[in-house]
């Protein structure tokens, strides 16, 4: 993959989280990530959005994440983002490919206190 493909994708988040929100949003950085338990995927570092946007927006910001794996070719089994731990700001949009150990834990609707699921599975699969 070349990596002006990660710096479009980067600029799309920033551009379309600022529309949608009107609010001044931040992307420090996107990567590829493969993680020790078998999981990989794509992840976007954010900064001043609320998870309270990331609810109201869902729709926009999936849409927006599957055009962009769609880019860099990558399938994954969900799209969530994650809060800051007590706070309501979102500190990065996650699209994971997960491993069997971790598809257990993220079977529930609500995996983890600190992650909103914004697409999953089935519905994720079939539109990427
Ligand atoms: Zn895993």
């Amino acid at each position: 993959m070349k990596l002006n493909l990660l710096s479009d994708a980067r600029n799309k988040i920033e551009n379309d989280l600022q529309n949608f929100t009107g609010k001044f949003v931040y992307v420090p950085e996107v990567k590829i990530f493969k993680m020790a338990c078998g999981c990989s995927g794509f992840l976007a570092d954010i900064r001043g959005l609320e998870v309270e946007d990331a609810e109201v927006f869902h729709k926009h910001i999936t849409k927006m994440i599957k055009k962009i794996l769609k880019n860099i070719t990558m399938k994954v089994d969900i799209v969530y983002a994650r809060n800051f731990p007590g706070t309501s700001m979102v500190v990065g949009l996650t699209a994971r490919k997960l491993c069997n150990r971790c598809k257990k834990e993220f079977s529930g609707k609500s995996p983890r206190p600190d992650i909103l699921v914004l697409s999953r599975g089935k519905q994720l699969v079939k539109s990427i």
